[in-house]
């Protein structure tokens, strides 16, 4: 295997293999909120959640008006402006909350707009039945991806971060997708209050045991204004470090399936929402040091290895 071979099948990759081209995703935002915001569940939310719902906050207008703006953004783009094909990736709060006719429209105006060759729409695992899989079963589109978040499949971290919901939920969610045929995405968080690293690994390892065809990885950071930003400024949340997550998303890596998608390996926090830790702004850098623990142990997805007499963490401080 060569240097630049890749490692992982990264959702870029997967896209242009099924297009021949580069698709780029454009967030919206569908005015939804969440079980755990509206008193439902709760009326705090989880820990790590701030007002924007765990989403960009990407703006206002219609889902139309939205995307419109988004494609003369990419337009005036010298490196984007050939870019013919889109994903529609509705993220913020619980897309799937609330009637299954809300579910509907919001699939529909988005089956109108150019360009779209298909969707991502964000929820969590206990805002789902057979009706809204059905719904979502039946999109036209070459790509269709539920993206759930779960987060951990540890039920005493979900009490903690205040999810609402349990693994069993997750686990649900999961096999109810794909007995309508409906593709998943799972967002699991390393770094969670009161988890090591092996209690995350254990949440990929179990993930890798069902059926799921993505995977977000995100690292913990604090938004301005979560809940946990009170644990954090008191001192009593430590927060991994850039170097330490990088290898332990290098070892979930090698858990995965070599099928899954991997549509993200680090978190990407809104301009001006992140308190801590600094290094969560410095996505470029994070990926890179992935890469390198990567190849330095000749990991890939799927691979399973142990880790190379040494140590890994060293070896992507260049020490
Ligand atoms: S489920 Fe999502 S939107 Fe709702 S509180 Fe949690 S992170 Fe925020």
């Amino acid at each position: 295997m060569t240097d630049n071979t890749p490692r992982y099948l990264s959702l870029d990759r997967h896209l242009r293999a099924a297009f021949g081209e580069k698709v780029q995703k454009i967030p919206l935002d569908a005015g939804s909120t969440c079980p755990n915001r509206d008193g439902t569940l709760s009326f705090g939310g989880c820990t790590f959640c701030n007002a924007e719902g765990s989403g960009p906050g990407v703006g206002l207008g219609s889902l139309r008006d939205q995307w419109n703006r988004w494609r003369t953004r990419y337009a005036a783009m010298p490196r984007m402006k050939s870019t013919k094909l889109f994903l529609g990736y509705i993220q913020s709060f619980t897309n799937t909350y609330g009637p299954a006719s809300r579910l509907a429209a919001m699939l529909r105006e988005l089956s109108n707009l150019p360009g779209l060759v298909g969707a991502c729409i964000g929820t969590r695992p206990d805002c789902l039945d057979k009706e809204k899989m059905s719904i979502m079963a039946d999109c036209p589109w070459p790509e269709f991806w539920l993206e759930i978040g779960v987060q951990s499949f540890n039920d005493a971290t979900l009490c903690r971060i205040n999810r609402g919901h349990t693994a069993k939920d997750a686990e649900n969610a999961l096999l109810l997708a794909a007995h309508f045929g409906v593709k998943t995405c799972v967002h699991l968080m390393a770094g969670l209050p009161g988890e090591s690293n092996e209690d995350f690994l254990n949440s990929v390892r179990r993930l890798a045991s069902l059926p799921v065809s993505g995977v977000k990885l995100h690292n913990l950071y604090i938004p301005k204004g979560c809940a946990m930003e009170k644990d954090w400024l008191h001192g009593s949340l430590p927060l991994l470090e850039q170097e330490e997550y990088a290898v332990l998303a290098a070892k979930a890596l090698t858990i995965l399936p070599p099928s899954v998608v991997i549509h993200r390996l680090c978190a990407d926090p809104a301009p001006g929402e992140l308190a801590a830790p600094y290094w969560a702004s410095q996505k470029r850098q994070t990926l890179d040091l992935i890469n390198a623990a990567l190849h330095y142990n000749n990991w890939t997805q799927g691979c399973k290895k142990t880790e190379k007499t040494g140590k890994a963490e060293k070896a992507v401080r260049g020490e």
